[in-house]
């Protein structure tokens, strides 16, 4: 078993959502918010849970410093930075963006938590991930002990915190048909995957991060279940392209009817980057009758409220959207 310290508030709670179920033309019973925005980590969100067993990895190896990377509106940088905050740890972030005039977002809180953060410009999913190795080459050269983590926490050992996730979701409810979730680098849908030992249970909504999500997400969700002394999860995974739009962090109009939606049943904030793409997902699914009236479905809220305030003028319905 992998160990881990407490970073996140947990366990998180599990609201049924009946208003938005009516919505869609659900039954009241059937559909599920599994609240991982509020895992209370300098603003929460799925990165906690990761967090909690990559950072007892690092201390466990002697290190002095936590460095990752991302894209500008990244909640796993956000929370990386908090996360070493509270341990008293150093902390590099490389971000994929040029320094933005005014920040917005996720970035004041970055520079609030005051890491070290390297404005590295745009760069694509693997410059991005050299450029985080680099930065803890650096810090090596300096004498320091730097833990890299790849983008979005995705390693094995990050995996974990989803593993034990899914054994806290099957306890607060039984029978779960599937569980849908925003993908990104695929550590949380692998994770998921891993601990419901079917990836079959999953439906992870592709959010456009990386080029490479289903052979990502088969390959991590293998490791993942090893690592935990599981079974290798049956299946293949279930991954939903259809949300995506233009681009990662480029919003979409049917984000926009899926953040309007959930805020105006249930008060649930979503995102432009990850969440509304993933209710958006959700919506897609159920009007092709992959999700039936009945089908006992877990919307995972993976957190991102904060990039919402960087697409102000997305909101207020002038297009565009500064944030990414
Ligand atoms: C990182 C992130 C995701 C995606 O999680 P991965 O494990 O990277 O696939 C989903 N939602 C939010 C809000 C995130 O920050």
């Amino acid at each position: 078993m992998a160990s881990r310290i407490a970073l996140a508030h947990l366990p998180t709670p599990l609201e049924p959502a009946p208003r938005l179920a009516a919505a869609l033309d659900m039954d009241a019973d059937a559909l599920w918010i599994k609240r991982d925005d509020c895992t209370g980590l300098a603003g929460g969100g799925n990165k906690a849970r990761k967090l909690e067993y990559l950072c007892a990895d690092a201390l466990a190896q002697g290190c002095d410093a936590l460095v990752t990377g991302g894209g500008r509106q990244s909640n796993h940088v956000r929370m990386t930075a908090g996360a070493a905050n509270k341990l008293g740890l150093a902390c590099t972030i490389v971000l994929s963006s040029d320094r933005p005039s005014l920040p917005a977002g996720n970035v004041v809180l970055d520079l609030v938590l005051a890491p070290d953060i390297v404005w590295a410009g745009r760069l694509g999913y693997a410059a991005l991930e050299e450029a985080i190795e680099a930065a803890a080459a650096r810090l090596r050269d300096e004498g320091r002990r730097p833990y890299a983590m790849p983008i979005g926490g995705a390693s094995v050992v990050g995996a974990q915190g989803y593993v034990a996730a899914a054994a806290e979701l099957r306890a607060q409810l039984a029978d779960i048909d599937v569980v849908v979730v925003a993908v990104g680098s695929g550590g949380t849908q692998a994770g998921l995957a891993a601990g419901f030992g079917d990836h079959g249970k999953i439906l992870g909504v592709d959010v456009g991060a990386r080029p490479d999500t289903v052979e990502a997400v088969a390959h991590a969700a293998v490791a993942a279940a090893r690592y935990a002394g599981l079974p290798d999860p049956v299946g293949e995974p279930q991954v939903f392209a259809g949300a995506v739009g233009p681009g990662y962090a480029v919003p979409t109009e049917e984000a926009r009817a899926a953040v309007d939606l959930a805020a105006r049943t249930e008060a649930l904030r979503l995102d432009p980057v990850y969440t509304g793409k993933a209710m958006a997902g959700l919506l897609a699914a159920r009007r092709q009758g992959r999700i039936e009236r009945d089908t006992r479905t877990v919307f995972l809220h993976t957190g991102g409220v904060p990039a919402l305030f960087a697409y102000a003028d997305w909101v207020a319905g002038a297009g565009g959207g500064i944030g990414a």
